[in-house]
């Protein structure tokens, strides 16, 4: 029975030898094989050195557990660290977008706030100011220049930038953002600013730049074609010169301008001589043909700062701003001799017309605009009483009459 006894401890040390125990087991073994040579008189020691070996094995077996715990919880711990830093890190940059999108939201607020404001404008004159202002509060840039291809107009603010026209896409150089405005990948025109030294090397400000031109592109094209109808209004669909009403319009701002800066404007008119028989003869298509080709001559003979117009059936007035009153009746009688030369083909006819002209001046003729034009009027008359397909300058003396 008492061999059995020995036999239990030997058990628990093998079990203990599963967790990888190795001294306790040694001990233990080496005391009961000396316990079971000696038994039975030293079965007391057997019993002391087994719970001896029993205890150093749990002992150890509780230090193994203690190590495991240990490295599971430093492992942990270090995971857990290691994921703050990638929160705290995620946090950041989170951060960091909030902040850059609420600068794009504003940003884009501002462009819609602006270009709502600049949608309400059709002149050019007005949007153009709006623009450099909006460019001005929102990026501190000083020098901005627009061309629009329509008409190719400039406007400029600050130091003049040298536009690229054959841009599509945005182009920098020179310390200068060149943005053209495609629609349907035609360009209507382009926008160009000197980039502040901040802003170089900021793709934000490129960004911003590109949705602001985005969107002021449509209040371009608008005011393009509103100008475009006003023009049409404005211009007499056979000759394309300018009709009497817009005449009369401009023939007050001239007035306007001479009086202020004490300047001098002529006027000439113009008349197609026995025009009617033209049309009698040839039929109205054939006198079509006639007013279109003395219109072109006379709006090739003149500067782009003249102004001439379409003033009644086949009667053509012009206004030649700052005019030297000799030079004018030389411009006068080259325009007379081109239409006497003319060869105006019409049908299988080939006919010549000639025209008589009045000419007066501002201010020696007249102190208002009206009165220089009914002055060149009555030396129109003149002409055509005297002969016909000759230039008259109003007289002061002889003509005194009126
Ligand atoms: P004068 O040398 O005295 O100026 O003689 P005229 O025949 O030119 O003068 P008048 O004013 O009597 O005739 C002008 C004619 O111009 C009458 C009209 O039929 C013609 N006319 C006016 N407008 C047009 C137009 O748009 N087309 C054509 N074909 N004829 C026009
Ligand atoms: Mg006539
Ligand atoms: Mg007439």
């Amino acid at each position: 029975m008492e061999r059995m006894i020995i036999f239990l401890p030997l058990l628990v040390i093998f079990t203990g030898y599963n967790f990888g125990i190795g001294i306790s087991r040694m001990i233990t073994v080496i005391s009961l094989l000396l316990a079971i040579f000696f038994y039975p008189s030293y079965l007391y020691l057997i019993s002391v050195i087994t719970s001896l070996g029993l205890t150093i094995f749990f002992l150890e077996a509780f230090y193994k557990q203690l190590l495991l715990i240990r490295r599971t919880y430093n492992e942990k711990l270090n995971k857990l660290v290691n994921e703050l830093g990638s929160v705290k890190k995620d946090s950041e940059t989170a951060r960091m977008e909030l902040v850059k999108n609420e600068k794009t939201i504003k940003n884009i607020l501002h462009i819609y706030e602006i270009s709502k404001d600049i949608s309400s404008h059709v002149n050019f004159e007005n949007m153009f100011n709006l623009i450099t202002q909006s460019l001005h509060s929102q990026f501190i840039i000083k020098d901005v220049t627009m061309k629009i291809f329509d008409n190719n107009r400039i406007f400029k603010k600050g130091t003049p930038i040298n536009i690229d026209e054959n841009i599509k896409t945005q182009k920098v150089a020179d310390g200068a953002i060149q943005i053209p405005m495609l629609i349907s990948e035609k360009s209507i025109g382009i926008i160009s600013a000197r980039i502040p030294p901040q802003y170089e090397k900021d793709n934000e400000f490129f960004d911003a730049m590109a949705a602001f031109v985005e969107e002021l592109k449509i209040a371009i094209q608008r005011a393009i074609l509103y100008s475009r109808v006003e023009m049409l209004s404005r211009t007499d669909g056979l000759t394309g010169l300018y009709r009497r009403g817009y005449f009369n319009e401009r023939l007050k701002e001239e007035e306007f301008r001479a009086r202020r800066w004490r300047g001098k404007f002529s006027i000439l008119m113009m008349d197609i001589d026995h025009f009617k028989k033209v049309n009698d003869t040839y039929g109205h298509q054939a006198g079509d043909t006639v007013l279109k080709t003395v219109a072109e001559i006379l709006k090739n003979s003149i500067y782009e700062t003249d102004f001439a117009a379409r003033y009644g059936g086949e009667e053509f007035v012009t206004i030649f701003p700052q005019t030297d009153p000799a030079g004018l009746v030389i411009k006068a009688e080259k325009i007379r001799k081109a239409i006497e030369e003319a060869e105006i083909t019409v049908g299988l006819e080939k006919l010549r017309v000639t025209s008589s002209f009045g000419i007066a001046h501002y201010p020696k003729d007249g102190d208002t605009g009206d009165e220089v034009l009914r002055k060149a009027d009555m030396s129109l008359y003149k002409s055509k009483q005297t002969g016909r397909n000759k230039i008259t300058e109003f007289n002061k003396k002889s003509d005194a009459t009126d």
